[in-house]
């Protein structure tokens, strides 16, 4: 078969939830962000498996994926919208009993009207300037949300990768000073959040690619493999050139495979000339450009041609790959295609 296999350890995303459910206290809830159809991994299979291993709230970028997260934990957990309340939404977000993020006194305005005895949650600016009111509309918004009682108010830390940044501080001392004593449930931290200690943890944490197995938490276990099977190996003397532009030259006679995966498959192009691949634990240079389909690998060292070479797995995270395409783990798993023969196992 010509397509690449793409396994998803959904035991390994269970097990990392419950690893950062425990970096925190009792009193403070692990929700699950399954935002991007779960980071890449599926939303569905994610969120039914977060939900029976005991998370309770999610949050989705946008209503349609809210609404798809719904069909498939039932009715009891929360699903939180980060976006907010948007226009054209209110439809879904009654029929799927999403709650709006509210994120500025227009999406205020709009809920309201629309869904009066519907439930919300607020996000603030507390310095990202992205998402969330900022102080001043918050103070002007306060009493009319504060009546109705918000589900949840949050905030998102800009620089939480980077625990000596300042930046984290300033964000927790302005997220504190537009809620303290107001008596809400808060939210301020991600996955990097979570790692900052308790100051950050408030009532409930937001984790995304901790949960998949991604930096900044160091301590994840992988939750994808990637095995692209060989279509051809050839020989290629002393000179000649592999792939597009000519952009490799053998400086030996060398074993070139040629195998089933490329930037349509979310295998960056500026991976070329970059990426590691591995025949069990002997990493294989790719060579030359990533093409649409393919990706070129010198194999001269193996004793013999291979099969498949695997891309991620254990020999290569995802953090390895998005640093020789000079990306993050984020866009390395968003971008996995949709042309893999996806798999739920263990590996
Ligand atoms: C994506 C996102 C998260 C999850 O972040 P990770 O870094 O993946 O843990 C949490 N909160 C907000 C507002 C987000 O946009």
């Amino acid at each position: 078969m010509a397509q690449a296999n793409l396994t998803i350890n959904l035991d390994a995303v269970a097990d990392n939830w419950r690893a950062l459910d425990a970096r925190t206290g009792p009193d403070t809830e692990t929700a699950a962000v399954v935002k991007a159809d779960g980071y890449g991994l599926g939303a569905e299979r994610v969120a039914a498996r977060l939900a029976a291993t005991g998370a309770r709230t999610f949050f989705v970028a946008t209503a349609a994926e809210g609404a798809r997260v719904r069909q498939t934990v039932g009715e009891v957990p929360a699903i939180a919208v980060f976006s907010g309340h948007m226009d054209g939404d209110t439809d879904l977000i009654r029929a799927h009993d999403l709650i709006p993020m509210l994120n500025s006194t227009a999406q205020v305005d709009r809920h309201l009207d629309a869904l009066p005895d519907a439930r919300f949650g607020v996000q603030l600016d507390s310095g990202m300037n992205r998402l969330g009111m900022e102080p001043a509309e918050w103070d002007s918004q306060k009493t009319r949300l504060l009546e109705r009682g918000p589900w949840l108010v949050m905030s998102h830390l800009a620089c939480a990768d980077e625990p000596e940044h300042p930046m984290n501080a300033q964000q927790l001392a302005g997220f504190r000073a537009m809620t303290d004593g107001l008596g809400l449930r808060r939210s301020l931290s991600a996955t990097g959040g979570i790692l900052l200690g308790p100051d950050y943890h408030f009532d409930l944490t937001r984790p995304g690619i901790g949960l998949y197995g991604g930096a900044p938490f160091s301590a994840a276990v992988p939750a994808v493999q990637l095995a692209i099977p060989v279509i051809q190996c050839r020989d290629v003397a002393l000179g000649e050139t592999v792939g597009y532009g000519n952009a490799w030259i053998a400086s030996r006679p060398s074993r070139i495979a040629t195998i089933a995966a490329g930037y349509a498959d979310g295998l960056l192009r500026s991976l070329s000339g970059k990426a590691t691949l591995f025949a069990g634990a002997t990493p294989c240079p790719l060579v030359g450009r990533v093409s649409m389909d393919l990706l070129t690998i010198d194999v001269t060292d193996l004793d013999e041609d291979p099969e498949t070479l695997e891309i991620l797995g254990p020999y290569q995270g995802v953090d390895a790959l998005a640093d020789a395409a000079g990306t993050i783990g984020y866009e390395i798993l968003t971008s996995l295609g949709a042309r893999y023969d996806r798999r739920y196992n263990r590996f």
